[in-house]
């Protein structure tokens, strides 16, 4: 596996993989890999000639009282589990490289952006959006790798991949997760043992809500309720939000509340101190 930091240098090469008539998948990542990612690499190494992924540990997409200092880094380890999966390149740029001394440009994708995660992180899905648009701009991938996991971030992608034409198919994975439910997520590592017991109530109450619109509960105001309650039996669990939204826009479930179509039912909570999301589409 070839290891590049040189955005220009990326591109390059990887221009001349695309003329020399390859496919390209690119799996963009913020490293501390766990089989979430590696489930998006497969994919990737399934579909393309040439599979590219990225760590980044991106300073713009998190807010000042964030955990970016804090955030796990392991990139010997990382990359030995990319050589494995059979990857061909690594790209791991520097900060001061992906931002130039002057950097003033940014992608901000509105509407989608502002609900759920974005009412908690201002700036956040902006700073998302920048740098993939940034990793799509080099890469020059037919097609980019994301998991369902973090489902609002791949509405935003997918929204500003349309508005800017970007010729990058986006693919999405779905969550894959711990034996228990717990979604797979670098932040889990932070979890003491037993706030790592306690997390399994974002799993069990986004559950508890599909098993209740599966059995014909149409209202959304209920399932919400059904999650609250269940996370706030869990005395180590704070919740951030408990939303059912429409899975497309993710605008609110009409004005009566009733579910026609496709719904996404998402979940923040600190455990602890540990920020979690999760999500599931009924
Ligand atoms: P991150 O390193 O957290 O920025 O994640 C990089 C990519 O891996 C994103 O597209 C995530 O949605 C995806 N990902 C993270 N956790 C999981 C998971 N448990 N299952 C599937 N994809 C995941």
């Amino acid at each position: 596996m070839k290891i590049l930091s040189s955005p220009s240098e990326t591109q390059a090469f990887l221009r001349n993989i695309s003329r020399a008539g390859r496919t390209i998948g690119l799996v963009p990542t913020m490293g501390c890999l766990h089989n979430g990612h590696l489930s998006l690499v497969r994919r990737a190494r399934a579909e393309n000639d040439f599979v590219v992924a990225s760590i980044f540990v991106n300073p713009t997409q998190f807010g000042p009282s964030e955990d970016l200092a804090a955030y796990p880094r392991n990139i010997g380890r990382d990359t030995a589990l990319l050589e494995a999966e059979g990857a061909d390149l690594l790209f791991c740029p520097q900060s001061s490289d992906m931002y130039l001394q002057g950097f003033s440009t940014s992608v901000a994708v509105s509407d989608v952006s502002e609900r759920l995660c974005g009412e908690f992180r201002p700036g956040h899905f902006t700073g998302v959006a920048t740098v993939v648009c940034k990793l799509f701009n080099i890469a020059g991938a037919d097609k980019a790798y994301f998991g369902a996991k973090d489902y609002q971030q791949t509405v935003v992608i997918r929204r500003m991949a349309r508005d800017l034409n970007i010729g990058t198919e986006i693919i999405i994975c779905p969550t894959v997760r711990e034996a228990d439910g717990l979604a797979m997520s670098s932040r889990n590592s932070y979890l003491a043992p037993d706030e790592r017991k306690a997390a399994t109530v974002l799993y069990r109450a986004l559950s508890a809500a599909r098993n209740a619109a599966e059995n014909g509960e149409r209202n959304a105001g209920n399932l919400v309720l059904l999650m609250r309650e269940i996370i706030g039996a869990e005395p180590l669990a704070t919740i951030e939000y408990a939303e059912a939204a429409d899975a497309d826009t993710l605008g609110p479930i009409g004005s009566i509340g009733e579910i026609a179509g496709p719904v996404v039912l998402a979940l923040a909570a600190r455990i602890g101190k540990t920020r979690l999301i999760d999500n599931l589409v009924v």
